[in-house]
């Protein structure tokens, strides 16, 4: 089924400079000066990507604003967003932890967030049916009061948060499917029962400490925060399994209104960030279960915003097999490495594997 699916998407977001830090760390001593895998490559290529197949001129391009402070202040505390733009106007600094910025990154990051409005505002208004939003820097690590992981906002709580004041929208769901823990997102919605946050990450890959199965929300979200902490090379049978037997029941459970993918690539079994296995045939599955489910409970209200994956060459197939999916169009792009990865090993559940998503099984039940 063809549908209409919004593109939020604009350069700014990709002049976004992380400075002076190699790879992954400070450089010095030991390592080498190098760009930041964090990388406007990845990116860009998605989008020439789909200029090229031609998926591009399926879809309904949109260029959101940059947020408005007010919208920021939804989430993140005035002292930070203060310092952010000090340091920003200086041209140089580190928001909190890994969260390197220089000139005019305050900007870039309000259009980054300002994509993630777009493109809920889209769909939310009947303007598309669904939506992606290719933003940058991501966001689902930043915290109230800091950046981290390349993360400078919170795209998805903020643009959640503004459609939740905006909108009649009374529930949604945020589903993380970034090899990281999505913890920003946790903590922005921990003691709220209105919005579930559900991340499927690599077990204590980043942040280290959190992300555990444990974290389940506080207050009158507890129940509400599920955390599915994956072992470190789960392939496609983790995942199949982890969506049908955690993801779709407690959707089907909590009944949102409007859901939201924090969709990262870092789970790909060429990222250097991860350890997971996944295809890109396993990211157009996971796509068409999820809008399967939102038909069935939201008029197929779905919108991916865009968060990791740092391999040049994979990320783009992966992010063209999920638009092309959202927008059930025919244009396909082909694959080199798809099967290969298919038959890497392990690839189907292990038992290890298949015990944590036992262990989810009753905190599922628990909610809605
Ligand atoms: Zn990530």
């Amino acid at each position: 089924m063809q549908r209409r699916t919004a593109f939020a998407f604009h350069e700014h977001c990709l002049w976004h400079d992380n400075g002076p830090c190699s790879v992954f760390a400070t450089p010095g001593k030991h390592v080498q000066p190098a760009a930041a895998v964090e990388h406007p490559e990845t990116k860009r290529r998605l989008k020439n990507l789909l200029e090229v197949t031609g998926l591009m001129d399926e879809l309904v391009p949109i260029k959101g604003a940059p947020a408005d402070e007010s919208d920021l202040l939804r989430f993140h505390t005035a002292e930070y967003l203060a310092r952010l733009a000090q340091m920003s106007e200086f041209g140089f600094g580190d928001a909190g932890e890994c969260a390197p910025l220089r000139r005019d990154s305050y900007d870039i990051a309000r259009r980054s967030t300002g994509q993630a409005i777009a493109a809920m505002d889209a769909v939310l208004r009947g303007e598309a049916d669904n939506a992606y939003a290719l933003c940058r820097p991501p966001g689902h690590h930043a915290e109230r009061d800091r950046g981290r992981g390349f993360c400078l906002l919170g795209n998805i709580p903020i643009a959640v948060m503004t459609m939740m004041a905006r909108h009649p929208l009374k529930r949604v769901a945020v589903i993380d499917w970034d090899v990281h823990h999505g913890n920003g997102t946790e903590q922005a919605f921990w003691e709220r029962d209105d919005v579930l946050t559900l991340s499927l990450h690599q077990d204590r890959n980043y942040p280290v400490d959190s992300g555990d199965i444990e974290d389940i929300g506080g207050g009158v979200g507890r129940g509400y925060n599920l955390n599915v902490p994956l072992p470190p090379g789960s392939g496609i049978g983790a995942y199949q399994a982890a969506i049908e037997r955690v993801v779709v029941p407690a959707l089907e459970r909590f009944r949102p209104e409007l859901v939201v993918v924090a969709c990262g690539y870092d789970a790909s079994a060429m990222d250097p960030l991860g350890g997971m296995m996944l295809n890109s045939q396993a990211y157009t599955e996971m796509t068409a279960r999820l809008l399967d489910v939102a038909d069935r409970l939201c008029q197929g209200r779905l919108v991916m915003v865009h968060e990791g994956g740092y391999s040049e060459g994979y990320v783009p197939l992966c992010g063209h097999a999920v638009i092309q999916t959202l927008a059930g169009s025919a244009i396909q792009a082909d694959d080199p490495m798809n099967d290969e990865i298919a038959r890497w090993g392990q690839q189907t559940l292990q038992p290890h594997q298949e015990a944590l998503l036992a262990r989810l099984d009753g905190l599922v039940r628990h909610l809605g």
